[in-house]
């Protein structure tokens, strides 16, 4: 397998630490409101990588976490946190509003066929471990203390412009920082102290102060926690490159003097009418708002596969229809092939698609493979297919019902009773099922 890795900037060649525990690890959703389009087409990114890994005999062993205390309304640690905001919202706890968005987010993780993660991890369940990777940091010497909390000192961590390739001296003299009593602008909290009449409902006591951890402490605890010192896959979005991702690893190697992690993949963003998804411009669809214009889920995971991750992608409802024609027409082949009981195995064809998707996830050049030889494949192929992109093409048996409806159409049309063919023939069409009389006999499709 090849991988573009953001540390190198290049496309390498894949070798992980064990091919029986292969390490990932992807930065999850802040658990505030509803996903949109843009969050889901990042997780269906990784999913992907998931699948290709396995089709590629390797064993993933992937964390997901899920953000539910610490992340501001700005990535620096400015503004208020996106839960305590959520909860006064909706007039909720803090800890009825993550619940709420993890049901829902992990709902529709079940919607679109994503490979469940091997741990799903809440960031509050780690506070301990956060704690006594501060205590680490405060011991080596990377930390200094403000009246507004813990942070961390990164003109200590010689390495720090490195991986996003920073311009220290520019961010020094340029962007506008809150400073309060920061040293350094790039410096990041690792735990807040709550203040005198601030209103934030999660606290521990640390340091003999209520307080909570900062957003990026997260994810270094989890990832010592449950996968161990180096991993071998990062995963996250190009908006986490210079700030979240960059803090990481300051946070990792400055306590364990290990390489943090050997691959990073990050995806780019999808733009809606060439505009960013953002609340002011109205345009955070989520999924349920695709489903009442008739766009399934995974029409939309179909959407997603047939671009690159790392590609700018515009999301438009004319090319996620297209996208949904092109999946239908994948699943009545699926369908015909399941009918006729075609099972022969074109692993020349396969092995191709899987090859595509092992280079650096082209799961767009694999779906082209796919195209080119459609007619050819047989139920296995296609069952091989959808085991690398869960786009749900293999058809369940149909009910009962309806294979006998069929059976009762075609009793009616050898004995001329074409007026009692084309009713049952309605009553199908009203199950979405249409059937095609062909030299094999009647097959059923799938219709829209
Ligand atoms: P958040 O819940 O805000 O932490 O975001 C979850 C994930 O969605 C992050 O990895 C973001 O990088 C990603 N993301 C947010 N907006 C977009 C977008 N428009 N396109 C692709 N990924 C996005
Ligand atoms: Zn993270």
């Amino acid at each position: 397998m090849r991988l573009f890795n953001t540390a190198s900037k290049t496309i390498e060649t894949f070798k992980p630490q064990n091919p029986d525990n292969v390490k990932i690890y992807t930065c999850g959703p802040t658990v505030y409101d509803y996903a949109h389009v843009g969050n889901y087409t990042s997780y269906i990114y990784w999913d992907l990588l998931v699948r290709t890994l396995k089709a590629n005999g390797y064993t993933p062993n992937r964390v997901l976490n899920l953000t539910d205390v610490g992340h501001l309304t700005s990535d620096a640690d400015e503004g208020e946190d996106k839960l305590e905001k959520g909860a006064r919202r909706e007039k909720m706890t803090v800890w009825e509003i993550a619940q709420k968005y993890i049901d829902y987010y992990l709902e529709n993780f079940r919607k679109l066929n994503l490979t469940e993660p091997n741990h799903i991890c809440r960031a509050t369940d780690f506070i301990e471990q956060d704690e006594s990777l501060i205590d680490t940091l405060i011991e080596k010497g990377y930390t200094y203390e403000t009246k507004d909390g813990i942070y961390f000192d990164t003109s200590k961590f010689s390495r720090y412009a490195d991986f996003a390739h920073l311009d220290l001296e520019g961010l020094e003299a340029g962007a506008r920082v809150e400073m309060n009593d920061k040293h350094n602008k790039t410096d990041f909290a690792l735990w807040k102290f709550i203040q005198p009449g601030e209103d934030h409902a999660m606290r521990w006591d640390y340091k003999d102060r209520d307080g909570y951890p900062g957003w990026h402490i997260e994810c270094s605890t989890i990832i010592h926690e449950v996968l161990g010192e180096t991993i071998d896959i990062h995963t996250g979005g190009i908006d986490h490159i210079p700030i979240h991702h960059t803090n990481e690893i300051a946070q990792s190697e400055s306590a364990f003097d290990k390489k943090f992690c050997n691959y990073w993949l990050h995806c780019n963003f999808i733009t809606i009418d060439n505009q960013k998804i953002s609340k002011s411009l109205g345009n955070t669809y989520t999924l349920e708002d695709l489903e009442q214009e008739g766009i399934k889920p995974l029409d939309f995971k179909m959407w997603v596969l047939s671009g690159h991750f790392q590609g700018t992608r515009n999301f438009s409802f004319e090319d996620l229809r297209a996208a949904g024609f092109r999946r239908l027409h994948w699943r009545n082949l699926a369908a015909k092939a399941f009918q006729l009981n075609q099972v022969e195995e074109h692993s020349e064809i396969t092995q191709k698609v899987i090859d595509a998707t092992s280079d650096n996830l082209n799961s767009a050049e694999a779906f082209a493979i796919i195209d080119q030889n459609s007619l050819s494949l047989s139920l296995t192929d296609w069952q091989k297919i959808d085991d690398l992109f869960g786009l749900g093409l293999i058809p369940e048996d149909i009910e009962d019902d309806i294979k006998y409806l069929i059976h009762e159409r075609e009793e009616a049309r050898k004995n001329h009773d074409f007026e009692t063919a084309d009713r049952i023939r309605d009553e199908l069409a009203g199950s979405n099922i249409s059937v095609l009389d062909s030299n094999d006999g009647p097959i059923w499709q799938f219709v829209i």
